[in-house]
């Protein structure tokens, strides 16, 4: 994946964040010092790489996080919040009839960008026409055209024709009905007084909606200046990076052109015709921290949470015969998660003593839990920690309450004094209990 090495230790700085005990000035600085040094690996400019991490230590040292939620949970905000921040607004991609222009030096992508960009918006059902304004390689014409009958896109071009705007004028007739209008045009080796006439002449006769800028991402920080003499020149209304895949200086070329104003519209990550993505930064960030959204994250963030001193006590607490609602709860938490109940099933001994026909299925689990969940949540603290009080009148109340049947509530409580009878019966057994917090820090640390 793109950034690979940034994301690895932004990865490992947030399970630095998560399975620290409490987050206090030391933890902060030292989470500082790996955003600062993650940024700077990735080419990200000094300056924004200190500015950055000068606003996460100020907003992690004074703001307090909101309520339910535990500091941990928001010093990973505030750092995701933060690199977002560098990375820009995302540009919306209409769905609309349009004429997008590509322009760019030479070799940075645009040609190959130009069938890239004509496959998304086949996909999204719109039709699209290639056209081939590059009139300086003698091969750009061929290059173009086999892209178009890969794609199964329209094409026109004029073969040997040295006339960009002659091409330009020629194609309206032929192109007018198609949604979709790409034109690739021709590059230099840098910014030149003619390559701006070009480009200029051109947008007066195609009067295009988008101007991209096409970008190679191995230029790092360098993209940004590039992005803004472009701009400055012709007006572009975003960029286009490409070879994020090939390059650890991703996050310069990304950061410095948003530091330019002009938006990142999509990036290039491989050879292939399909490999280009809308750029949308949360979500890039987002699965470069290795989630698919914050939601997921603080999710893992609660299962990291549970490290190995937490396993030692839920054990010894299980083992000690000290046991009620939440601690049961949380063992179906664990098995409910997909594919870990034929692990545990094999090797965790205390459920290999449920008789043959109460070994469940992951589903049925599953089921079990999401049921169970709804009736403890009807529960009171107290009730949850001592569910012998749970009688009667109380077990009308959570039926009540969480929607249940009063039967469901008893076969609730039948399940959990079971389960508190075997571990009751484990109590003092040492080999047990070895057994059982291996296979508690196995499994959870496992799951992260
Ligand atoms: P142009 O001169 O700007 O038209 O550039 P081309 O489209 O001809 O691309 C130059 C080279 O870059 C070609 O070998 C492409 O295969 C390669 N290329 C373009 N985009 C990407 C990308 O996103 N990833 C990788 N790895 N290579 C790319
Ligand atoms: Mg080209």
């Amino acid at each position: 994946m793109v950034l690979d090495s940034l994301g690895e230790s932004l990865r490992s700085t947030l399970k630095k964040i998560l399975r620290s005990t409490r987050v206090d000035k030391e933890l902060i600085k030292d989470v500082v010092r790996d955003l600062q040094r993650a940024l700077l690996k990735a080419d990200v400019n000094v300056r924004l790489a200190l500015e950055i991490s000068k606003k996460v230590e100020k907003r992690a040292l004074e703001e307090k996080p909101p309520p339910g939620k535990s500091m941990r949970d928001h010093l990973v905000r505030i750092i995701y919040e933060e690199i977002v921040r560098i990375l820009g607004e995302e540009k919306k991609i209409e769905l609309k009839r349009q004429k997008i222009m590509l322009v760019g030096l030479y070799g940075q992508g645009k040609t190959t960008t130009a069938a890239k960009l004509a496959k998304f918006f086949q996909r999204k059902g719109l039709s699209v026409c290639l056209v081939a304004c590059d009139v300086h390689r003698p091969a750009a014409y061929h290059q173009l055209k086999q892209l178009a009958e890969k794609v199964g896109c329209g094409f026109f071009g004029i073969e040997n024709e040295k006339d960009a705007l002659k091409i330009a004028r020629e194609s309206e007739k032929y192109v007018k009905d198609y949604d979709v209008k790409i034109y690739d045009t021709s590059g230099r080796h840098s910014l030149e007084e003619d390559l701006i006439e070009e480009i200029k002449n051109l947008k007066k006769i195609i009067k295009p909606d988008e101007i991209y800028l096409v970008i190679d991402a191995t230029m790092g920080q360098q993209a940004g200046p590039q992005a803004k003499a472009f701009h400055d020149a012709v007006g572009i209304t975003g960029v286009i990076i490409t070879k994020l895949d090939g390059t650890a200086k991703g996050g310069g070329a990304l950061s410095a052109v948003a530091v330019t104003g002009a938006p990142v519209v999509f990036i290039g990550v491989g050879e292939h015709i399909e490999d280009l993505e809308h750029f949308d930064p949360p979500r890039f960030i987002a699965r470069l921290l290795g989630m698919g959204d914050l939601q997921t994250l603080m999710e893992v963030a609660r299962e990291i949470e549970m490290d190995e001193k937490r396993a030692e006590e839920t054990a010894e607490r299980l083992l000690s015969g000290k046991f009620n609602l939440k601690d049961m709860y949380e063992i179906y938490a664990e098995l409910a998660k997909p594919g870990f109940l034929k692990k545990i099933l094999s090797s965790l001994p205390f459920l290999n003593l449920l008789p043959q026909a109460q070994q469940p299925d992951e589903e049925e689990f599953a089921r079990k839990l999401r049921k169970y969940r709804v009736i403890m949540d009807s529960m009171t603290y107290e009730e949850l920690e001592n569910p012998d009080i749970i009688k009667g009148s109380r077990i009308d109340r959570i039926a009540r309450g969480s929607g249940m049947r009063p039967s469901d509530v008893r076969e609730l409580l039948k399940e959990y004094s079971r389960m508190k009878s075997m571990m009751k019966s484990l109590k003092g057994n040492r080999r047990m209990m070895r057994m059982l917090k291996k296979q508690l820090r196995g499994f959870e640390m496992g799951g992260v």
